[in-house]
This record gives C-alpha cells, structure tokens and sequence, in this order.
C-alpha cells in the first residue's frame, strides 16, 4: 500500500532520527548523514512517491544506502521501524531538555544515560547533588551553568496572553521586514489562529538566501539568547520571556511555512491529506493550487473546517457599529461620560451604551439611585455635544447572591438596556451558582449577561455553572451574552460561544472599557467571535442604530409590562 507522505514529513522523520541518534552515538557522522539526507529530502524537484517507484531514491546525491531504505519505508508504511525502536530506548520528554540553553543533544545523551536524568525535574535533583560536576567532560562550571538553564527553560514554558503575543509578534515582524535581505515577514503560530493564552511566537521569513537571513536577524540581536536550531529555524527570546521561533525559507516555499508554522497540527495533517505542500509564495495561492478554500488561521483548531463545503465570512471589527458596556467616572472608570462618547464617535460608532456599576458594587464605587439621577442628567447634555452618536443609558447591575438583579424594577426599567454580572460569592456550588444566573435571567430587564464565566485568564478559572442551562434560558428569555473584549477576560470562551449559538443565544460585543484606550477591548472581541466562527450577522452590535433602538425600546416596553 502506498500511503501519499509529503517530503516535509519524511524530512521530519529523518531529522528526528538524527536527532536520538546524536544522543547515543560519538561518531558524528551518522546523524549528520540522516540530515542531509532530509535537507535533501525537502529540496527535491521530481516527485518522492515517484521516485520511490521507479527505484531511483539511490540515485540522488546526498542520500545513502542506510537512509534510502528509511525513506522508501516511511513512503510506503508512513513510518519507520527504526525511529520507533529509537524511541522506546528514551523517555518521552527528553528533547524538552534542549530549552536548558547549557545542553546539546550529546550532553543529554550522557546525563541520561549515566545518571538517568529525563526531564527538568530530574536534572535539578542531579546537579543540585553535584552528581553532574563528576560526569566527564562536565564539572563544577557546567553543572553550574545547567542550574542557571533550568530556570531560563522553566521561564520558556511560560505562557501568554493572546494580546501580548500579538503586539511582541507585530513589532518583531516590522523589524525583521526591514532588514534587506528578507523579503517577506508574517507572524503565524497560535497567535495568527488568536487562540487567548498562547505559549511562543511564531514568525514566518522569505528570503532569497537564508544564510543571509540568519547572519542579519542574528546580527540585529532583535532577541535574547537566539540560537540555531537548524538551518531554517532561530529560537530566542523577546520581552517577558516569551520563546520566539524564526522560520527561514525561500520565498518560493513561504507559502507553506505559513500554513505549516500556523498550524495546528490536526489542520496541516488534515490539509496534507487533500492536498500538498507545494511551491507557493502565499498561503493563499497554495490554497488555490490545492484547489482547497482558504480556512481563516482562527478556525484551524483542527481539520473540521477543511471539511465543510461552504465558507463563511468572519465578522470584522469594522462590522461593528456600535457597542455597550462603557464605564465612566461615575463608578471605576477613568474618563468622563463625555471623553468616552468622544471617543466612541471617533472610533466611527453610530451608537454608545453607557452602564456604570450599581449600589451593590461598592469596591466599584456602584452608583446610588441619586447618582444616578446626577449621571442621567449629565448623559442628556454630553448626548448633544456628541450628535449624531446615538447614547444608550444603561447600567451593569450586580446579580445579587439569590440571583435578583440590584436596584430593582422601578429603577432598573429606567434603563435603555441592562447587563446582569456576577461580581460577587465567584466560589459558589455549581447547581447554586446555575439557578443563582437563571433566576437573574428570567428578570425581563435584563438585556445582557456580562462576562458570563468571571473568568481572568492566567489569574483565576471562572466559576462553574451548568452552561446548557443557561444558554437554554438566555434562548429562551431573549437575553444576549456577552463576548466581552478585555484580553484578561475573552469571556465567553469561544469554545463555548460555538455551543450557545447553536442553541438559539444572541450575541454581542463589549469592550468593559474603564479607559478610552480601552474601549479597542471591541477588537480583542472580534478575536472570540471570529473563532467561534461567527458572521457579522450573527452579532448584535453590527445591527444599525435605529433597528438597536427599536429593539431596546419593544424589550423595555415588554419589562413594564411585566412589572
Ligand atoms: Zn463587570
Ligand atoms: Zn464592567
């Protein structure tokens, strides 16, 4: 049976090879002819499947006997046995000792195999013991030097907001594209895919001559620590720690290193089983070339998409037309009612709403019901300056712990809209916390569930509740959750968002801004939606304004109704 491998992962299979290889055997030799050969491998014109067939592996320079016989394995099986038994002789986590900046291949093969050291863990137990020191060819200086590694690799674990990867990306993505020789620069990875916490940032090179290339990043010192992990990859560190990876190619194959350093995995192995990797200077024309429609980066979570016969149009920040959830002086905001109207209309938004904590929000400094008389009165004047910004007034009132909403229905139906949030009790039993948000739900007032989970991303999980339910409920009582925008928050999840569309929940898109500058929290939000998939139709907020007023009103006329 011939089963289609591309030569990028028979090249990686080889590379893999040489790499246990230079673990336990001295002669250098050896692992570096699995190299070439997979250098090799990845640079070949004619057709690996081809050649395989008609028996002329052999025939090209650079690949050996020892070496042919793997590839024409792993071409017709998809694997190699010999890479399998290679494998069973380590533990799995070995080659994670490679982020220990002291440590090559061949150091690691020695501490495991005299002191069976296997991963970070049982290194700093061997060198705080002082066994490493006694090893030949390490010493007090070494074993000292790993110590100080230990820390530098357990910091290169780290992990990151979305936000910061995005702006640490950017910047070094400018900066490599104005070196000369590089002709092409695009930041991939878990960042281009906006997944929330991301673990490194991924940057994608064209240039004619990557040697070149490499000499000029390296000569830029654009990072900390910047080593060569191979001919086509630098690894270093940027701000915080964050591990960076540089992807060198030609710009022929940029194409691909887009698509393959993107990822994710399930997505370039779903993508490979359609297609190829071949010579493409986008992304975009490779996807044509395959004949396959293009999958936006934030969708590639796994090959599903790949599947699905018709494209979607993401929503954009640009489809947004106006948003709620501002917060002002009044309560823990930083600007007046007035600068972030300001900046709402500069900002190009038809429509602003306005919502201040309530009473029960002290810590906010929550607003009295005679604040908020004062508030109203100063909307109404702020609201004349800003025409024709159309001001919402609203306000972000507590769910208390028995799930009534603060303030109550007569001031709660002097409110344009409504957003219900848990700012208090966050350690709640699960069944209490549920019926605590659906009695908050069946309150007609409420217009929007705010940061539905409480959770902050990198500080503290958010509390648990029984979400069906209460997407159910939100369905049911016409109640939008919100997709709030602060990069700490990204709450909902996307994961989740996916779920509670599916179910009937409307949604819209917040940025809980304390500052002006915060109110670009919009955009971090178009980040959740987008990877939940989601069309500008299917958002509240790029509706235009006089069908946002329309609405509001029917719902609020519908809540005094109720009483
Ligand atoms: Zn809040
Ligand atoms: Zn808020």
């Amino acid at each position: 049976m011939i089963v289609a491998m591309d030569k990028w992962t028979v090249a990686r299979t080889l590379d893999e090879i040489a790499q246990y290889i230079e673990l336990s055997d001295p002669n250098p030799f050896r692992a570096r002819a699995f190299e070439k050969a997979a250098r090799k491998v990845e640079t070949l014109e004619a057709d690996l499947g081809d050649l395989v067939k008609r028996g002329e592996l052999s025939s090209v320079s650079g690949i050996g006997k020892a070496t042919g016989a793997i590839i024409e394995e792993i071409v017709n099986t998809g694997q190699s046995r010999y890479l399998d038994e290679l494998r069973e002789q380590y533990p799995p986590g070995i080659f994670d000792l490679l982020r220990v900046p002291a440590l090559g291949l061949k150091k690691i093969g020695v501490l495991f195999s005299e002191l069976g050291v296997s991963d970070l863990e049982t290194l700093e137990q061997a060198a705080r013991e002082g066994r490493v020191a006694k090893l030949k060819g390490f010493g007090a200086k070494t074993q000292q030097k790993i110590l100080e590694g230990i820390e530098v690799a357990r910091n290169r674990t780290s992990k990151h907001l979305l936000t910061f990867g995005l702006h640490a990306g950017e910047t070094l993505r400018e900066q490599l594209a104005s070196i000369d020789v590089i002709e092409d620069a695009e930041v991939t990875g878990s960042v281009r895919r906006r997944l929330e916490v991301i673990q490194n940032v991924n940057i994608a090179v064209a240039a004619r001559d990557p040697k070149k290339a490499i000499a000029a990043i390296k000569k830029r010192k654009l990072l900390d620590a910047i080593e060569e992990l191979d001919e086509n990859t630098l690894r270093g560190t940027g701000r915080e720690d964050v591990v960076v990876f540089i992807h060198i190619v030609t710009p022929e194959n940029f194409g691909s290193c887009v698509l393959v350093t993107t990822g994710s995995r399930e997505f370039v192995e779903g993508f490979l089983a359609h297609g190829k990797l071949t010579k493409a200077r986008t992304e975009h024309d490779l996807f044509e070339k395959n004949g396959i429609a293009f999958v936006e980066p934030e969708l590639r979570e796994d090959a599903a998409p790949l599947k699905k016969k018709k494209r979607v149009t993401l929503i954009q920040p640009t489809d947004l037309r106006g948003t709620f959830h501002i917060h002002t002086t009044y309560s823990d905001g930083r600007h007046s009612v007035l600068q972030m109207l300001e900046e709402a209309r500069e900002r190009g938004f038809e429509y602003a709403g306005l919502s201040d904590h309530s009473q029960a929000a002290f810590y906010a400094r929550g607003l009295k019901p005679d604040d908020l008389k004062r508030q109203h009165a100063e909307i109404d004047r702020a609201s004349e300056e800003v025409a024709p910004l159309r001001v919402f007034r609203g306000t972000e009132a507590d769910i208390l712990n028995d799930g009534a909403i603060d303030y109550g229905a007569k001031i709660l139906s002097k409110f344009d809209f409504v957003i219900a949030s848990i700012h208090s009790r966050f350690g709640m039993e699960k069944d209490e916390m549920t019926d605590r948000i659906l009695r908050a739900l069946d309150d007609p007032h409420v217009t929007f569930l705010g940061h539905a989970t409480g959770r902050k991303l990198l500080v503290r999980d958010g509390y648990t509740f029984e979400f069906d339910k209460i997407f159910d409920r939100c369905a049911e009582r016409g109640v939008m959750i919100e997709i709030n925008g602060n990069p700490y928050r990204l709450d909902l999840d996307w994961r989740h968002v996916r779920r509670a569309i599916d179910r009937g929940v409307g949604f819209s898109i917040h940025p809980d801004a304390h500052s002006t500058r915060e109110m670009s929290h919009v955009i971090s939000g178009t980040w959740v939606a987008r990877k939940a998939g989601l069309t500008a139709k299917q958002i509240f907020n790029t509706k235009p304004v006089d069908e946002v007023a329309e609405y509001l009103a029917a719902r609020r006329k519908r809540a005094l109704a109720a009483g």
